[in-house]
């Protein structure tokens, strides 16, 4: 009898084997529902044999197997493969990690017939029926109706506004004949102008990919903010849509897709496209997968997870902003989304495009020794804008007082004249970050998290930024009773109450993580701003991001030097990065865009090349940098990290992994350490670092020791392995 091999979502790595009377080859791919202990779960079928290891009476046999949806197709499971060897993490869990969750459910799923967001409009049919035919629902009915025969269509929107229940009902009637949907039409989508003349840099770049659009390369877009290379995607885009390819648009998790999905749909109005980002419920996910999955959704917008998405027709990726450390996923399975694009166009034998202003210091390298190509944008797209003018101010010389110093004031108060806007950045939410006691130094701390509270004044509250802990303010000092603590250093609340107090007359906006925690508060301020309801935004790093705010000339940077001086060896090329997006906000337009970078290290390299947008000059010396560190690129590194109640626990573990493993002389390892960050969440935590110049020999020595550690009795602690680790 057929034995079927299916993938579960079970930590151990191994398939496990079923009886299949009536399973083949072509049901690769299915789901299947299988008995595993005393329960039922869903899997997928990886393999069909006709042996098994597992003894005859030991044998279970498929509960059933779902043929609801096509298979996976077999690139989709070469990846996985792939993903699950790269990163040491079961295959199962790697499957049903990409799954949409419907598709993990134990029940073969629905698939629904008519689209949601139509609008519905009466067939001849419908003309005929008198109201008295309609038995049931009458008032909801007669509205409907009486809508229907008014406005000719009527949106699905409107529909739910009448009644929730009014979809159901139209959708009765679309049974019945009496109303038929018809898709949204073009004129409803925003229309934004083609830009008919590319930049003769964006020429050359659409030229150069697109002449290899049939074949494999990472291509490296370099482009400076504002230099236009979404008008680039588009264009190639627009060659892979020629040829019915399908294309996998990849974006960090942040706030854009809106605005990258408007773009996206003026320019391709009649084109399927589909958004498969964070915030989706379940039903949403697994019909956007679908239309994916069954090659009629031409454009792919998506977050990390995205790139999972069974693509028949893939032609082409574009990973946006490819340095954003979110392409990583930093718990369960630890994928860079990036890299896992970079080996599925390779796989498929498809370009990969990566678009960035500042590239992650590893595509920098990649691209300068050939790996990748690189095609870079220098110039701003639209004529006469210049990049920003961008100055420190020392505040060594010129005093902060509530985080603002003199000559920033100054540059602020002269934008309000102009009515111009400004963006004032400190990427630290709440009001201060430390709350302490002025005779006893106590400062307050989260119990769970080695990290201070943060004071957030207006809920009167102290929070963890790192576990969400709140606790109310307290009265006095626990430690000494003095009553005298105050809040200590900046954070966007402070600043935003020092700025309403300098600007009383000002509109002052403030954006971070606390104000748009409502529903479409993001649409709601991108308005604001684009309408010009607003003066002064106060923003973290939400607001450094992708947007274009036209009337912006005034970027402000508060507190940045903290990280000039991180023990994490990427903080300088995060921050880099960070300060030119922000930077690239200002001036965009046909108005000049000022920069001013508060600072005590005005002479600092990183603000020396930022004043010169030299992002050449910055890379080149941090790569020098982590050449004689021997950090990445030039070096490969994996992290085994163990958390426990108690450090020692963690850091015992780690030891017997240290002891087990036998790496060859071009595998370094490291002693476990305590982290950076030593509690987080009630848990300590400990790390040992593995690192080899070879990545093969590094991935062929973590395959080893990574079957050797699960053989380590487990008591009381949870590990993991992180390959390619960005945080520490
Ligand atoms: P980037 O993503 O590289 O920072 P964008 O793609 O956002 O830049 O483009 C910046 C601005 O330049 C946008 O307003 C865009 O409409 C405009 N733009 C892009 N290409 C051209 C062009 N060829 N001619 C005129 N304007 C352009
Ligand atoms: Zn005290
Ligand atoms: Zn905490």
């Amino acid at each position: 009898m057929p034995i079927i091999r299916v993938a579960l979502n079970i930590p151990i790595d191994t398939l496990f084997d079923y009886q299949a009377a009536d399973a083949n080859q072509h049901d690769i791919g299915l789901r299947a529902s299988v008995p595993f202990g005393k329960k039922l779960v869903t899997g997928v079928i990886i393999d069909v044999s006709s042996e098994t290891q597992i003894s005859s009476e030991k044998l279970k046999s498929v509960q059933a197997i779902f043929r609801d949806i096509a298979p996976l197709p077999a690139a989709l499971l070469d990846l996985f493969h792939f993903c699950s060897h790269y990163y040491h993490h079961p295959l199962g869990m790697v499957v049903m990690n990409a799954l949409p969750g419907k598709l993990r459910s134990n029940k073969p799923v629905k698939l629904k017939t008519a689209s949601n967001n139509g609008q519905f409009t009466l067939t001849e049919a419908g003309k005929q029926i008198d109201l008295i035919d309609i038995p049931t629902r009458q008032r909801l009915a007669r509205r409907l109706f009486i809508e229907l025969n008014q406005s000719t269509v009527l949106t699905s929107d409107t529909a739910k506004q009448i009644s929730p229940g009014a979809i159901k009902l139209l959708k009765e009637w679309t049974q019945l004949g009496w109303v038929s949907v018809i898709p949204i039409p073009v004129a409803m989508a925003p229309r934004i102008r083609k830009i008919l003349h590319l930049t003769p840099e964006q020429e050359k770049a659409v030229s150069t990919i697109t002449a290899k659009i049939k074949q494999f390369n990472t291509w490296l877009l370099h482009g400076i903010t504002g230099s236009g290379k979404t008008e680039v995607y588009l264009r190639v885009i627009e060659k892979a849509l020629a040829q019915n390819k399908q294309t996998l648009v990849l974006i960090p998790e942040i706030s854009l897709t809106p605005q990258l999905e408007a773009v996206f749909r003026a320019r391709f109005p009649t084109t399927h496209l589909i958004n498969l980002h964070s915030g989706l419920n379940d039903t949403e996910r697994l019909s956007s997968w679908l239309q994916a999955q069954q090659g009629k959704a031409k454009i792919i917008l998506g977050t990390r997870l995205a790139v999972f998405t069974p693509l028949p027709n893939l032609g082409l990726i574009i990973v946006d902003e490819e340095q954003d450390s979110s392409f990583k996923q930093q718990d369960g399975l630890r994928y860079s989304a990036r890299d896992l694009a970079i080996f599925r166009a390779r796989h498929t034998d498809i370009p990969v495009v990566l678009g960035s202003a500042t590239p992650s210091l590893e595509s920098y390298y990649n691209a300068l020794r050939g790996r990748y190509r690189s095609v870079r944008l220098q110039s701003r797209a639209i004529e006469n804008a210049a990049l920003p003018m961008i100055r420190c101010i020392d505040t060594r010389i010129n005093k902060i007082q509530e985080g603002l110093s003199e000559p920033l004031i100054k540059a602020l108060t002269q934008c309000l004249a102009a009515k111009h806007q400004s963006l004032v950045f400190i990427n630290r939410r709440g009001y201060a970050p430390v709350l302490l006691c002025k005779s006893c130094t106590w400062a307050a701390t989260c119990q769970r998290c080695s990290s201070r509270l943060v004071v957030h004044l207006r809920d009167k509250q102290l929070c963890c930024h790192h576990c969400g802990h709140r606790e109310n303010f307290p009265r006095a000092c626990p430690q000494c009773g003095n009553q005298d603590i105050t809040p200590f250093g900046q954070g966007t609340q402070r600043v935003e109450e020092a700025l309403a107090i300098h600007f009383p007359d000002a509109r002052i906006l403030r954006i971070d993580r606390d104000s748009i925690r409502r529903k479409n508060a993001w649409q709601n301020i991108l308005q604001t701003i684009q309408a010009q309801e607003v003066d002064i935004l106060i923003g973290t790093q939400l607001l450094a991001k992708g947007h274009d705010f036209p009337n912006l000339s005034l970027v402000g940077i508060l507190n940045s030097d903290a990280s000039l001086y991180s023990t994490d060896f990427r903080a300088s090329e995060r921050l880099f990065a960070q300060l030119m997006q922000v930077a690239g906000r200002a001036g965009r337009a046909h108005i000049a865009g000022h920069v001013f970078i508060q600072t005590e290290f005005p002479d600092h390299p990183l603000y020396l090349a930022l004043q010169r947008h030299d992002y050449d000059a910055l890379a080149q010396t941090l790569l020098a940098e982590r050449k004689m560190a021997g950090f990445p690129p030039f070096v490969y590194q994996a992290i085994l990290r163990a958390e426990a109640h108690d450090i020692q626990l963690a850091l015992n573990f780690l030891s017997q992994a240290a002891n087990l493993a036998k790496p060859p002389g071009s595998v370094e390892i490291f002693d476990p350490v305590p982290a950076q960050m030593l509690r987080l969440k009630g848990l300590e935590r400990a790390h040992l670092l593995v690192q080899s110049s070879s990545r093969k020999q590094l991935q062929s020595f973590l395959a080893k020791w990574h079957i050797q550690i699960n053989t380590l009795p487990i008591h009381k602690i949870r590990w993991v392995l992180d390959v390619d680790p960005l945080e520490f």
